[in-house]
């Protein structure tokens, strides 16, 4: 028996100016093969995929087709998802036959010519494959889930958790749901109900101690516990994508039992319909969250949401750093920028010499400011390391050549040539920090970030700053997204019966 393995991992935000290319999959880091199977096996779904089938009473042939992953960006071009679609199909035709496909893909791709990657590329390959080969995919919680991709894959299986701690355990739960069609003839039967509402992230953390969130986790884990499901799934949509089938997602998949898969997700649409203003947050402006961050003695953590590189923003904002540079810190002060040109521009000096340099409205020429800073060159580095918590499980990250520069304040202003986890605790230590004893640091994340910060920060802010992936989106003019839909507009009722689908 072989199972075809691969990987399409990329975060779509069309707010953001930045265009996603070729060269983004290429410099993050692509593997082909059985190149694949090797270097894949203890990192994120690939590795929970095959770690799962290794463990099967009959081990099938793992085949690798190709991993295909880029940082989260803006709308893909339209040469760049030509390319994706002929490297993963070149893929399969390598490959050769196979009983059955185990895609990891996120589920939130934009190209210029598809406002559907996923949902495209999973059509093609139905079509090419034949309705008689498992098709089974894991998807992340922010997915937005379509017609096009329920109807082509056999069993979508999304994520639980926010932050993100769960990659490994969604590939392996996605092995074992092919596994029970392969060979204990489970016959996938999925209700799906697309929810007209898209909610902010900030409150969507599953492992608080309670709230909306970690609620409807638990609904969908104790779901998957039940011998006749087998997928349940909440995905509440990431927000910054302009395309016509914007919206939250409930997704329950049993073996051949209609009627229990229309009852759940019906059910747990409703809940979610019905409580979605707890995922309101509640934001407070730079300047009172920074004079709040200098009042407290400990670690303050400024959540830049709207600048969140997770959330699929340019990175550039400055808007926080400028409202930093005005006091004195006791203890090193943490603000990262993306910004190649002012990392070649430093790595030209050497270290400890005096420097000025432009930050921000390079990338982000929408919403962003710019500051000028007169700092020390502190340090060049490479940011490059492995990174397991939210997003991943021994990802590696290259952001490539790096540059720290020290302004009198004790800000240090931690510049990067690409866009990644600008808030990972391996990020800021690959720069020569312990984040946990800074007094400041400005975690361009939304909420995933709580995985590793809570436990050590003092006190933590969700700012209200402009950027691409602004927490109050729906002040923003988005055109093609499916009004009527909440919180753009205000939809007295709605049912779960009117937009649930069997299939
Ligand atoms: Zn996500």
């Amino acid at each position: 028996m072989r199972v075809a393995i691969g990987q399409l991992w990329q975060e779509t935000n069309t707010l953001n100016p930045v265009p996603t290319t070729r060269a983004d999959f290429e410099e993050f880091g692509i593997c082909r093969g059985h190149d694949l199977v090797e270097k894949m096996e203890d990192v994120n779904e690939l590795g929970g995929f095959i770690q799962s089938m290794r463990a099967w009473p009959k081990v099938p042939e793992i085949v690798g087709l190709v991993r295909l992953p880029a940082w989260p960006s803006g709308t893909a071009t339209r040469e760049c998802f030509r390319w994706l679609h002929e490297e993963f199909f070149g893929s399969i035709e390598v490959a050769g036959p196979a009983d059955a496909y185990l895609l990891a893909l996120h589920g939130a791709m934009v190209a210029e010519q598809h406002p559907d990657v996923e949902g495209a590329i999973l059509e093609e390959l139905r079509d090419r494959v034949g309705p008689g080969v498992p098709i089974v995919v894991t998807l992340d919680l922010h997915t937005n889930i379509t017609n096009e991709m329920v109807r082509a894959a056999d069993v979508l299986v999304t994520y639980h958790s926010m932050p993100h701690i769960d990659i490994s355990e969604t590939g392996q739960r996605g092995a074992e749901v092919l596994r029970r069609m392969l060979f204990d003839g489970a016959t996938p039967t999925a209700a799906f109900c697309k929810i007209p509402a898209v909610v902010p992230a900030e409150n969507s953390n599953t492992e608080a101690e309670a709230g909306i969130a970690p609620d409807l986790k638990r609904r969908v884990v104790e779901l998957e516990r039940r011998p006749n499901v087998l997928a349940a799934g909440m995905a509440p949509v990431q927000p910054w994508m302009d395309i016509p089938q914007l919206g939250s997602s409930v997704l329950v998949t049993t073996d051949n039992d209609p009627q229990a898969a229309r009852e759940a997700c019906a059910s747990i649409a409703e809940e979610f319909w019905r409580r979605r203003r707890e995922y309101l947050p509640e934001l407070v402006e730079a300047k009172g969250a920074v004079r709040l961050a200098h009042e407290e003695g400990g670690l303050t953590v400024l959540s830049d949401a709207a600048d969140a590189t997770t959330s699929g923003a340019p990175g550039d904002s400055v808007w926080i750093l400028a409202e930093m540079l005005k006091y004195d810190w006791s203890r090193e002060a943490l603000v990262t920028v993306v910004a190649p040109d002012v990392v070649e521009q430093c790595s030209r000096v050497a270290p400890g010499a005096e420097v000025t340099v432009r930050l921000g409205g390079v990338r982000d020429n929408r919403f962003g400011t710019t500051v000028e800073v007169k700092a020390a060159m502190e340090r060049c580095f490479d940011a490059r390391f492995k990174m397991t918590g939210h997003i991943g499980k021994n990802m590696p990250i290259d952001m490539g050549r790096s540059v720290v520069l020290r302004h009198e304040s004790n800000v240090r202003v931690v510049v990067t040539t690409r866009s990644g986890p600008h808030f990972a605790p391996e990020f800021f230590r690959s720069a020569g920090f312990e984040p946990f004893e800074a007094s400041v640091v400005v975690a361009k994340s939304p909420c995933g970030f709580r995985a590793v910060y809570s436990e050590h920060a003092a006190a933590i802010y969700s700012v209200k700053a402009p950027g691409c992936a602004p927490s109050d989106f729906w002040n923003y003019e988005f055109k093609t997204i499916p009004y009527p839909l909440w919180p753009w507009d205000d939809i007295e009722k709605w049912s779960p019966a009117q937009d649930l689908i069997l299939t």
